[in-house]
């Protein structure tokens, strides 16, 4: 008893002594920011060198001299890691430290293959708390004022959520406790429609492909849903032109935020809602071309993120797996934090053709795009030519015309004839895996 009441008293401490300024950074002058995040690279870089096997070996290898990286000039010239590599020796990446053996081990979500275990040190896990506040000042701005929005959170009732959750709870006396709801995606719309009449949230908030499927089926079933002032998605991107659909067909605007297990603040929208503004200071990004290099602002490429506040698993130059694209723009917010434009999907999400050809999924969206009564579509390659697509509709005979249309285009895109279809009312999401639109069997 008096160990817990110790523990909340220490944890709750670290929140709030982390809390002090932390709506005042992401407006901070660019060269005070640039000084913070340089700061916190050379001492996760020093960190890593001294304690993280992994790094250990390759500064010694490369005879890497740390004192050398003074920011992230520097730490973008390191090697990129191979996400395999994290997968598979994950204690590799993690520090040989206090911080290290007693982080709380998150599992990432595996759509694609095998998750990847990480690490985060407790330290940080309540810092994350506290950081919470850059990106709940937007919300209460689109919410209109000084109150707690209440919010309704549809998601998986996952292992990381739990944790994450029981951890606050023993570690922490948070005077104020955010008005939330949890409601399981895997319930059908229907009941999901009723819930939130029944509690009417300030906001929801829902994976991507899931709050897009949600908001085109209250039309299309011509649902009756107490509004919220705001819809935020995370976790997943949403289908192309879904944020368009709900702002203008609803006049409800969405913000989203970008996290992830390997890093838990990347980035979020502010109320001009025209990207993300990258935590610089928390999570370094850079985008990196197909062919190795710096994306220019505007280029799309891979997002390679380092994380500089977890004290556990240490990754540096991480390829996180999504596709996105810099801006180089000032945000008319006043922010100064760097932008990144909406995720454009992963990296895996390009099918290789048995032809040879590469096929990217927004090629798909546009078969599907002007086809009316279409809610959601999801297309599998499975080997030797073979795919697998579902189309989500009201009802069958929408699901019929909407097939009669995609088909011709798909076949000759896919150079297949092998394209099996089905009719669904909803995504089946019992994998617990991230949605998209476009997948590549695991097999492949
Ligand atoms: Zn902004």
């Amino acid at each position: 008893m008096i160990g817990r009441l110790l523990r909340r008293t220490a944890g709750t401490a670290i929140v709030a002594a982390t809390a002090i300024g932390q709506r005042r950074v992401p407006f901070l002058p660019r060269k005070q920011l640039d000084a913070i995040r340089d700061r916190r690279i050379r001492r996760i870089v020093s960190y890593a060198a001294r304690t993280v096997p992994y790094y250990k070996d390759l500064f010694t290898r490369e005879r890497i001299d740390v004192r050398e990286i003074r920011g992230a000039t520097e730490l973008d010239k390191l090697p990129v890691l191979d996400r395999d590599h994290v997968r598979s020796e994950p204690m590799l990446f993690v520090a040989r430290t206090r911080a290290g053996r007693t982080g709380i081990p998150f599992l990432t979500s595996g759509s694609t293959g095998t998750p990847i275990g990480i690490r985060h040190d407790k330290r940080s896990l309540l810092a994350n708390i506290a950081y919470g506040e850059r990106e709940r000042e937007p919300v209460n701005k689109v919410c209109g004022g000084a109150f707690r929005p209440k919010e309704m959170y549809v998601g998986y009732d996952t292992s990381t959520f739990k944790k994450v959750i029981e951890f606050y709870e023993e570690h922490t006396a948070l005077p104020v406790k955010p008005r939330r709801r949890f409601v399981s995606l895997l319930e059908p719309l229907d009941s999901i429609a009723a819930i939130v009449n029944e509690e009417q949230p300030d906001v929801i908030v829902g994976y991507g492909g899931w709050v897009d499927l949600f908001f085109r089926s209250v039309e299309a079933r011509g649902l009756e849903i107490a509004m919220p002032r705001m819809v935020m998605y995370m976790g997943e991107e949403m289908p192309r032109g879904g944020r368009d659909y709900i702002e203008q067909h609803y006049g409800i605007p969405v913000l989203s935020r970008y996290n992830a297990v390997e890093s838990f603040k990347i980035g979020f929208f502010c109320e001009e809602r025209s990207g993300f503004h990258i935590h610089e200071d928390l999570c370094h990004v850079r985008i990196r071309t197909t062919d190795g290099r710096q994306a220019n602002p505007g280029e799309s490429g891979e997002v390679i993120i380092s994380n500089l506040v977890n004290y556990a698993s240490v990754l540096l130059n991480y390829p996180i797996g999504d596709v996105a694209a810099a801006t180089s723009e000032l945000c008319a917010c006043g922010r100064t934090f760097s932008r990144l434009s909406e995720l454009e999907g992963r990296v895996e999400d390009v099918l290789a053709l048995p032809d040879g050809r590469f096929l990217h999924p927004r090629a798909i969206w546009q078969v599907f795009k002007d086809i009316p009564g279409v809610l959601q579509y999801q297309l599998t390659q499975h080997g030797g030519g073979r795919y697998q697509l579902t189309i989500v509709t009201v009802d069958e005979q929408l699901f019929r015309s909407a097939l009669d249309q995609a088909l011709p285009e798909l076949r000759r895109l896919l150079g297949s004839e092998n394209i099996e279809a089905r009719w669904s009312r909803e995504i089946d999401r019992s994998g617990h895996g991230k949605f998209r639109t476009v997948v590549r069997a695991k097999s492949l």
